[in-house]
C-alpha cells in the first residue's frame, strides 16, 4: 500500500480508520468548506465528532451521529516571527506544516514517527516522538481555536483558565479549527542505526542524542536496533559505541518491510522534518496491517518495567511486529500521559488480529500496573476506567470541563462515556 500526494490524498471523509480495525458508525459524513458551514453543522447536530487523518486505533472518536472532516476548510500557515509561533489549520498534516515551516527557516522541536497525521488529531491524543528533553507534540501548543457544541467560536491560549485541560482534549471539547504551536529555528540532523544493544546500556543510549528510538522483538533480552537522530554537527557514534555495531544499509523497523519507506539513515545529514519521523510522507508508515498499543511509565522505572514484561515475553512475541522504546519529557497538560512525569514509553506494533492481541494487551497492562502506566489515548488499551482515573491527578477536573463545555454531550461517544461517566 503506497500513499501518495499531499492534502489531496483524502478528498473523502474516511469511512474507517487507517488500520481498518474501526469502521466508523456515523450515520452521516461531512466535509464543510468554511468555518461558518462547520459552525452551522455543529449547532444543528446532537451527536457529532471530528475525524483527523484516522490514524488512531480505538473508538474514542467514533460517533453514531455526524462525523466531520475539517480537511475541506482553507489550509493556512501563519508564522508569528515575534512570538516564535505558527498558527495552522487543525486538519493540516504535520508533514505539510513541516515543509512550509522549513522553507521559512523554522522547525518544530519534535515530530512523531509519521508525518501523515493531522495536527489537531495528534494533539488531541498527546501524540509524541522521542527525546529525554522534548515534550510531546501537545506540549508545544500555545493556543487553540475551537467550534464549541453550540456552534460558537472559542479562542483559548496559555493565559486562559483551564487551558492545560483543553489541549489534550480527546476531541471531546470542540472541533479544533486552528492550532498555535511554538517553533524553533530550523536545524539539521543525521540518523544512524546501530545493532544489538545490551539492555544495561538502554538508558545511556536513549539519552545519547537529540531523539533516540530503540526497537526490539521480545525474542531475546537484547535490543535489536537503536535509531539515533543526532545533531548534524555531533560526531558519529564510534565503531564500538555501547557495544553495538553499525547497520551498513538502511533499515525498516518492521522486518520484511521496504527501507525505502523510511527517512534517510547512514548518517546522511538532512532537515529536521526528514529525519525526526521514521517514515516518509507519501509512503506507507509502519506495516499498514497492524494494531498498536503504547504505555508511558516513569522514566526512572524503565529497567524494572522491562524486567516485568520479561514474564510475558512468550505471549508478546508471537503477536508482535515490533516494539519501540522511547522517552518523553514531563509537561503540565491534564490528560497528557507525560503529566508531571518524565516518561519511558513502551510501544507495541501488533499483528492485525484483535482477538489474538487483546489478551496480550491485558497481560502487558497487568505486568506494568505497578508502574501506573498511562496508555496512549489513540491506541488499543483495556485499562479499567477507575484505574485509569487514579493515574491522572486532574481526571475529575477534565470531567467537569467536559460537562461545562459540552453540557448536552454532543461530542460524547460510547467509549468516552465509559471512561468519563457523566
Ligand atoms: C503508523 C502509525 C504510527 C504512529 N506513530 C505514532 C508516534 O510516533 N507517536 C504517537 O504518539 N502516536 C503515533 N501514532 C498514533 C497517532 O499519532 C494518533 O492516533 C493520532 O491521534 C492520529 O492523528 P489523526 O489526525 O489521525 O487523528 P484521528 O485518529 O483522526 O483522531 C484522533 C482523535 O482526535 C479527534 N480529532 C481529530 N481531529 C480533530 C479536530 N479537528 N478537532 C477536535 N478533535 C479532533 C478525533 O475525534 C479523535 O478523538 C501512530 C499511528 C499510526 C497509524
Amino acid at each position: 500500500m503506497t500513499e501518495q500526494g499531499p492534502q489531496a490524498a483524502a478528498p473523502e471523509v474516511p469511512r474507517r480508520n487507517w488500520a481498518g480495525n474501526v469502521r466508523y458508525a456515523a450515520r452521516a459524513f461531512h466535509r464543510p468548506t468554511s468555518t461558518d458551514e462547520l459552525r452551522r453543522l455543529v449547532a444543528g447536530s446532537t451527536r457529532l465528532r471530528a475525524v483527523g487523518s484516522g490514524h488512531s486505533f480505538n473508538r474514542f472518536g467514533d460517533t453514531d451521529g455526524d462525523l466531520v472532516s475539517l480537511a475541506g476548510l482553507p489550509q493556512t500557515v501563519e508564522v508569528d516571527h515575534e512570538r516564535g509561533q505558527v498558527t495552522v489549520s487543525g486538519a493540516m498534516r504535520y508533514g505539510d506544516l513541516a515543509r512550509q515551516l522549513h522553507t521559512q527557516g523554522y522547525a518544530l522541536a519534535n515530530l512523531a514517527s509519521l508525518p501523515h497525521i493531522s495536527v489537531a488529531g495528534a494533539v488531541a491524543t498527546a501524540t509524541h516522538g522521542s527525546g529525554q528533553t522534548h515534550g510531546n507534540l501537545a506540549s508545544a501548543v500555545a493556543g487553540l481555536e475551537l467550534v464549541t457544541a453550540d456552534g460558537d467560536l472559542l479562542r483559548v491560549d496559555r493565559d486562559t483558565d483551564r487551558f492545560a485541560g483543553m489541549v489534550v482534549g480527546l476531541g471531546a471539547l470542540g472541533l479544533v479549527t486552528r492550532v498555535t504551536v511554538d517553533v524553533v529555528p530550523a536545524f539539521e540532523l543525521r540518523q544512524y542505526v546501530r545493532l544489538d544493544l545490551d539492555r544495561e546500556a538502554l538508558d545511556e543510549a536513549l539519552g545519547s542524542a537529540y531523539s533516540v528510538s530503540v526497537f526490539t522483538d521480545w525474542r531475546t533480552p537484547r535490543l535489536r536496533e537503536v535509531w539515533r537522530k543526532q545533531a548534524a554537527d555531533q560526531p558519529p557514534p564510534s565503531a564500538d559505541w555501547l557495544g553495538t555495531t553499525a547497520a551498513d544499509e538502511p533499515r525498516h523497523p518492521v522486518l520484511g518491510m521496504p527501507p525505502e519507506n523510511c527517512t534517510p539513515q547512514l548518517g546522511e545529514p538532512g532537515p529536521w522534518h526528514e529525519r525526526l519521523p521514521h517514515f516518509k510522507l507519501g509512503f506507507t508508515p509502519s506495516s499498514g496491517d497492524e494494531l498498536q498499543s503504547e504505555y508511558h511509565v516513569p522514566r526512572a522505572a524503565a529497567a524494572d518495567a522491562l524486567a516485568a514484561l520479561d514474564d510475558v515475553a512468550h505471549l508478546i512475541a508471537p503477536v508482535l511486529l515490533v516494539c519501540e522504546l522511547r522517552t518523553v519529557a514531563a509537561d503540565e497538560l491534564w490528560l497528557s500521559p507525560n503529566h508531571r512525569r518524565d516518561s519511558f514509553v513502551v510501544h507495541f506494533t501488533w499483528i492485525e488480529d484483535t482477538a489474538a492481541v487483546l489478551p496480550v494487551v491485558a497481560a502487558v497492562e497487568e505486568r506494568l500496573a505497578p508502574f501506573a502506566p498511562r496508555p496512549h489515548w489513540g491506541k488499543v488499551f483495556v485499562t479499567d476506567p477507575a484505574e485509569l482515573a487514579s493515574r491522572y491527578p486532574h481526571y475529575a477536573d477534565f470531567t467537569t470541563l467536559l460537562s461545562d463545555l459540552d453540557p448536552k454531550g454532543t461530542f460524547r461517544t460510547d467509549v468516552l462515556d465509559r471512561y468519563f461517566p457523566r
